[in-house]
């Protein structure tokens, strides 16, 4: 008989791997392992998620007709021994794990089931629209790497929002329009959530009961765990959210974490989703006139282009990416990243939102958190670690890219062109956080000056040599350029009081 071994983010019914087994012969195996040393300490909602949607799927599987194995236990090596002492399967199949790490154990465990005459065949996961060969054609070696161009070749690919040769609308992205500020009553309609059912309620006891030093809390748990669910919420946002979510999709408000945001990560990077269809779906709502292009091409853009480049970017540049700290960070991460204790308020809020819901937008996550990182000189593999365990949609191959390149620069700009830092300011102007924050977002030193001025100055100044000559910086470098020896040295200062206190757990 055969195996097929499927894993805890390969929840999808139309995996290649389902075709190639007997329904009433072979098995599919799921291994629900609750071994530390297989999920480190991830947010309590992360293994909620991941349990309890192995668990609908299994179920999910056998209404189909397929005879499912579902272990409970410590590790993987342990579900799969009692898997071959009951079944000796002669075959197994595999879909390749996203993770390089994971990957790895793959290799050694699949040398060893070959030396004990047990054939392995490994097949491409279709969780991603590109196939892995194909990067090595749309990411070329000897060239510097765009977004915009995988982007548009995977637009006229599958014809998405095109007419003819050309985009709608004339232009490939309408990210300039996307970028409103928060105005004062600004509501949305909510998100649909999900409450848990009888198999997500065990899963959340077990969860409790297993991990209970891992951060965040099982309390409130609503994302969905089933493909029907997941389908719901999906088709719910493009009907009813879609259309709010382009202009304000960069602002930031106090109190509303969901703002109208799609929330559908989570499933669709364990397999609920096919990013495929999400994005015929959008496009459809474009089409019946129930949502903007700038908004439905903004939301395509994020699944067609930004989460199949970072899946490039990780499958080629793996396993060296995982080291990179080309602006050389040192700190360690700062205690407020765990219990959200500070004074800074954009911090505060996000953080805790986090710890509350293993959530946050993009711009919270890159303007919020990843900005302060930066600008402390935290050290970025301390900061994805911290990402990859806190967020319920974070998995290696989305974080590493995200973080370190995206969020850190700290692979010197393959990914982006220039860092992604600011002063206070940007915060001020696309979010409510500064109006109830214990410091002044207009002040650049003093005892309440915001933070995120003088650490702006300062990594400029500390970081001269390798950014000056970046064309995109510098006009930021004129304006420091103008600034006096006394102005600097000030700012130097207010920056070193800042770290110190940070390094306080007073900041
Ligand atoms: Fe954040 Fe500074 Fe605004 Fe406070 S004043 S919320 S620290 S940006």
């Amino acid at each position: 008989m055969k195996t097929l071994w499927l894993f805890g983010n390969q929840l999808s019914t139309s995996l290649k791997g389902l075709s190639q087994i007997n329904q009433t012969t072979d098995q599919v195996l799921l291994i629900e392992a609750k071994s530390r040393a297989v999920w480190k300490d991830y947010h309590k909602k992360k293994l909620v998620l991941i349990f309890s949607a192995m668990r609908h799927f299994a179920r999910e599987l056998r209404a189909l007709g397929y005879q499912v194995d579902y272990r409970e236990v410590d590790s993987f090596q342990e579900g799969w021994d009692a898997h071959v002492k009951d079944y000796q399967p002669a075959e197994v199949i595999l879909h390749l794990p996203t993770d390089q790490s994971m990957r790895q154990l793959l290799r050694k465990w699949k040398a060893r089931q070959e030396e004990q005459g047990r054939h392995v065949t490994t097949l491409e996961a279709s969780l991603f629209i590109t196939k892995e060969a194909d990067w090595e054609v749309l990411l070329p070696g000897n060239k510097a790497w765009k977004l915009d161009n995988v982007y548009r070749h995977l637009r006229k690919k599958f014809s998405i929002l095109m007419d003819g040769n050309q985009p709608i609308g004339g232009k490939w992205s309408y990210d300039s329009e996307n970028r409103k500020p928060p105005k004062k009553g600004l509501q949305f309609v909510e998100p649909l959530l999900f409450l848990p059912d009888e198999q997500t309620r065990a899963v959340i006891a077990k969860v409790d009961q297993t991990f209970p030093m891992n951060p965040g809390t099982t309390q409130n748990f609503t994302l969905p765990v089933t493909r029907k669910q997941a389908q719901e919420a999906a088709e719910h946002f493009i009907q009813m959210r879609l259309a709010t979510f382009g202009d304000y999709q960069d602002a930031m408000i106090e109190g509303d974490p969901y703002m109208s945001h799609s929330l559908i990560s989570s499933a669709l990077n364990i397999g609920l989703l096919d990013p495929l269809e999400m994005i015929h779906q959008a496009e459809q709502a474009y089409h019946d006139g129930l949502a903007p292009l700038a908004a439905v091409e903004g939301f395509i853009r994020q699944i067609l282009g930004w989460r199949e480049y970072v899946r490039g970017v990780y499958l080629l540049k793996m396993p060296e990416y995982k080291d990179v700290n080309f602006l050389k960070h040192k700190r360690p991460l700062p205690r407020l990243y765990w219990d959200g204790e500070t004074k800074m308020n954009c911090l505060h809020q996000t953080v805790t939102e986090v710890i509350e819901y293993g959530y946050s937008h993009h711009i919270q996550r890159l303007m919020v958190l990843g900005n302060f990182a930066n600008l402390a000189q935290i050290n970025p593999q301390d900061v994805s670690e911290w990402f990859n365990t806190m967020y319920t949609d974070a998995h290696d191959w989305v974080v590493l890219p995200n973080v370190l390149g995206m969020a850190l620069y700290a692979d010197g700009g393959l990914m982006s062109t220039k860092p992604y830092v600011s002063s206070g300011q940007y915060i001020n102007k696309m979010s409510n956080y500064c109006k109830g924050c214990y410091f002044n977002v207009k002040e650049k030193t003093g005892e309440r000056a915001c933070p995120f001025n003088s650490l702006y100055w300062d990594y400029l100044m500390v970081h001269e040599d390798v950014l000056a000559s970046n064309p995109r910086m510098k006009m930021m470098y004129r304006l420091l350029e103008k600034k006096s020896a006394e102005e600097k040295a000030e700012l130097k200062n207010q920056a070193r009081l800042h770290l110190e206190r940070l390094e306080q757990g007073q900041l």
